[in-house]
């Protein structure tokens, strides 16, 4: 039976579900407003497996996100090319000492076990790095795995959206102010109007607050504030793997000389999107140490999103007791490109009555949601 449902927010996640109930013939409605929106804002790192996060959940999560990729390229790619959106073009990763570099190359051996997904696992010398990226300028011995991909996360929600209008349903570039649930209808209320709907998807990153406080929920989530810099050089990029230097800023090449260098992780900032300059030109210092034939003309420009979070660092994705009708996810954190389109599926299967691999998932909201006492 077709359902009318209302997806609430734009990002990775509610493109990705709006797409796949599109895909299903369901009657979808999204609603995104856009401002501070993370995907569009952020790098584009998939390359989850030699993560140093303990927490095997996220771990279970991020491994099989980077995986659904191949998935939902060819389902893409079925309506529109996908090269300019996702490149498997692998990642190259450093470490401060050779010891924790050969530990590197022991664990992602290990995780090759149960996701093959992550490919060649390469040692390389300092030369080796320099003839595939001649203008890098880190003078160690690093690890190189090919499963590493990059994806453009604006290209890649515009082309969802895109094709769920081609399939004939909704996108609106409105903010929904309010929400609430009456004779088993969910109403949506939009640019002075009140859309009613069987099914509910709350999908608005760190905002997700701003529409259950109402309703009288306590919602354990928060803003990050995340800046990178944009450069367009004109160094050959064609083919580069994303490089993940020690530290926090990491470098992802596009084609064309395209090259990003970030982000920053700032939790006491709340929703601000001002660039900050002392926080960039680090940013920029930090390439230029990375990488030759830079200069401040290179600089095309500045990226500035929210990034949601839990006080546990956990994202969360399911069903809220005493709301019916309704998935929520959130708190996807600094590698939510990479969980995003895993849980947004996951979400449209759930809408759909299908059981999917996360079904320990489906309660896990109500530990960062629920009703004020
Ligand atoms: C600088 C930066 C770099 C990053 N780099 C990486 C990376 O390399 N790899 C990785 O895996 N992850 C990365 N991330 C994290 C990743 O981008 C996010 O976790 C992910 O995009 C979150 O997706 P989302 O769909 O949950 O939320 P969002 O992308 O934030 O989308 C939420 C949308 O909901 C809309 N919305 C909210 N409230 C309403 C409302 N009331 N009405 C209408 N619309 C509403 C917002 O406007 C927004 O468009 C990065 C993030 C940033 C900021």
């Amino acid at each position: 039976m077709t359902k009318k449902i209302a997806v609430i927010g734009g990002g990775i996640v509610g493109s990705t579900a709006a797409f796949y109930l599109s895909k299903n013939h369901q009657n979808v409605t999204l609603f995104d407003e856009g401002t501070g929106q993370a995907t569009s804002a952020a790098a584009g790192i998939i390359s989850p497996w030699l993560s140093q996060r303990r927490n095997k959940e996220w771990y279970f999560l991020a491994k099989e996100g980077a995986k659904f990729y191949q998935t939902l390229m060819a389902d893409l790619s079925q309506y529109e090319p996908v090269h300019d959106i996702y490149q498997q073009t692998g990642t190259i990763l450093y470490k401060k000492t050779p010891s924790l570099l050969s530990k590197l190359t022991k664990l992602a051996t290990e995780r090759k076990v149960d996701a093959p997904e992550i490919g060649n696992i390469l040692p390389l010398t300092e030369k080796e790095v320099k003839d595939v990226i001649p203008n890098l300028l880190l003078d160690d011995d690093a690890l190189f795995v090919s499963g590493g991909a990059k994806i453009d996360g604006a290209k890649l929600v515009t082309s969802l959206i895109n094709q769920l209008e081609k399939m004939g349903n909704t996108y609106l570039n409105q903010q929904v102010t309010r929400i609430s649930y009456d004779n088993n209808q969910w109403q949506i209320h939009a640019n002075g109007l009140i859309h009613s709907f069987d099914q509910l998807i709350l999908a608005c990153g760190a905002w997700v607050g701003d529409l259950l406080r109402p309703l009288d929920f306590f919602v354990d989530v928060r803003p990050q504030k995340g800046q990178l810099i944009e450069l367009q050089t004109s160094i050959d990029t064609t083919n580069w793997p994303v490089i993940m230097p020690v530290g926090e800023t990491d470098i992802i090449p596009f084609d064309n000389g395209k090259i990003l260098i970030g982000a920053t992780h700032e939790n006491d900032s709340g929703y601000d999107l001002k660039p900050d300059e002392a926080l960039l030109n680090n940013l920029k210092e930090q390439a230029e140490a990375s990488l030759s034939a830079i200069s401040q003309e290179d600089i095309h420009q500045i990226r500035v999103g929210t990034r949601a979070y839990t006080s546990d660092f956990s994202p969360f994705f399911g069903e809220v007791q005493d709301l019916d009708n309704l998935y929520v996810a959130s708190g996807l954190g600094s590698s939510g490109l990479t969980t995003g389109p895993v849980i947004g599926k996951t979400l449209a299967d759930w809408v759909l009555g299908e059981e999917t691999a996360f079904e320990a998932y489906r309660n896990k909201p109500n530990q960062y949601i629920y009703k004020n006492q």
